[in-house]
């Protein structure tokens, strides 16, 4: 029996005009999402994708995969029977075996007005069909199982339960960002966040090796490698920030460091955005979480870029992104212990209301442009790839 995955998306059924372009990038992500679980082609049929899936192909795989492709509002494994409601009896038996329910629901739809039989009996005729074989009871409004059958010109599709997938738009029509990564609980959810509305993610880190250690840089790297689920590949750029940092531990008052530190990263980041493509930049901040997020201090960090930079979080609690982080599986890798360079030589209670004006006279004696200029040019490089694709990108 042909097996198909049917995926459904919502938002690009909105899109009007440029409907196609989405479409060919969702097509296109799903055949990376899925390489090597067995999919034998990936196609699309109006505003559905379908997935046809080899004999031998890894359901559970596929399935996850599909799940973390963004685009993909629902979709369910489907088996595709011969017009024919005795071939739909012949292959119901082998797909109920290992199900248990006492109660199931039929739900027929005729795409296809020219199949002589009516909806309602298809239902009455399957249901009565699998009442005698199963001895399950029908149960339109709490069934156990569900059972879907789509009669279509070419065939019937028959399947059971659909799996929500996270709907948005597919990574890349939005064009590229470029996202602080901290190692943090934050910065993780904010890329996903911005990943899901269509954006492809390249992410900088910034540490302060050998100031710290380098727990922080394999923290990041393993948050950019887990986040390739969703894109399929990524860079990170690993910037130094120590030089920055000693200088204006020497030259500025401890409550201003913070938000010192913070423009730094901001400028290293959009020249690194520049160079990279990427139309905006991405933060993990919430208003008013800790004390370099005031909207006071965030304007004085956005003073420091003429690129956008994009808080997807501003507005959520903390509890809902830790919630969030939990889901996206980011949680158990940001909780790591580490040594984060913003926490060096910080006294405990930073200037809440960093004065735009105090901040650009202690700047003024520092070599901003240089220590800019230098931090980009020590910028490490790294690429990670999804599992699936590591052989095409090695
Ligand atoms: P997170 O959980 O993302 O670390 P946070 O609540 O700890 O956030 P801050 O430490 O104030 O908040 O950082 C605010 C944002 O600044 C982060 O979400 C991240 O986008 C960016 N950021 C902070 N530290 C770094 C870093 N070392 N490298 C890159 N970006 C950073
Ligand atoms: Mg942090």
């Amino acid at each position: 029996m042909k097996t198909f995955v049917i995926v459904k998306t919502h938002e690009l059924a909105l899109k009007g005009k440029n409907r196609p372009w989405f479409m060919r990038h969702l097509v296109n992500n799903l055949r990376k999402a899925t390489k090597g679980t067995g999919v034998q082609s990936v196609w699309q049929a109006h505003l559905l994708v379908g997935l046809t899936l080899a004999d031998e192909a890894d359901w559970p795989a596929v399935r996850d995969r599909v799940k973390q492709c963004f685009g993909v509002a629902k979709f369910f494994k489907a088996y595709d029977i011969p017009l024919d409601l005795g071939k739909v009896k012949e292959a119901l038996p082998p797909l109920l075996e290992g199900r248990s329910f006492e109660s199931f629901r039929i739900t027929a739809s005729r795409a296809d007005k020219r199949f002589p039989i009516k909806s309602d009996e298809i239902c009455r005729e399957l249901g009565t069909y699998v009442k005698d074989l199963t001895g399950a009871r029908v149960d339109l409004s709490k069934p156990d199982l569900q059972i879907f059958l789509d009669v279509l010109p070419s065939g019937i599709l028959l399947y059971f339960e659909e799996v929500r997938g996270y709907g948005g738009l597919p990574v890349g029509v939005s064009g590229n960002v470029m996202v602080m990564l901290s190692g943090g609980i934050d910065s993780p959810v904010a890329a996903w966040q911005m990943m899901k509305r269509g954006c492809r993610a390249n992410f900088v880190h910034f540490h302060s090796y050998p100031l710290v250690d380098k727990s922080s840089i394999e923290k990041s790297a393993e948050l950019a490698q887990h986040l390739t689920r969703h894109q399929y590949g990524c860079k990170l750029f690993l910037a130094p920030l120590a030089d920055a940092q000693k200088q204006i531990i020497v030259s500025t008052p401890p409550a201003y460091r913070v938000i010192l530190y913070r423009r730094f990263m901001v400028r290293i980041t959009e020249a690194l955005a520049r160079r990279h493509g990427a139309k905006a930049i991405v933060t993990g901040e919430s208003c008013g979480q800790v004390s370099s997020q005031t909207l006071e201090n965030i304007s004085v960090i956005d003073q420091a870029a003429d690129m956008p930079i994009l808080r997807p979080l501003i507005g959520f609690n903390k509890e809902e992104i830790v919630d969030l982080a939990r889901t996206i599986e980011t949680y158990p890798i940001s909780i790591q212990p580490d040594q984060d360079c913003c926490s060096l030589f910080v006294p405990r209670h930073p200037e809440t209301r960093a004065a735009l004006e105090a901040v650009l006279r202690m700047e003024a004696g520092l070599p901003v442009d240089e220590l800019v200029r230098d931090a980009v040019v020590n910028t490490e490089t790294r690429e990670f790839a999804f599992e699936g694709l590591v052989e095409q990108t090695r």
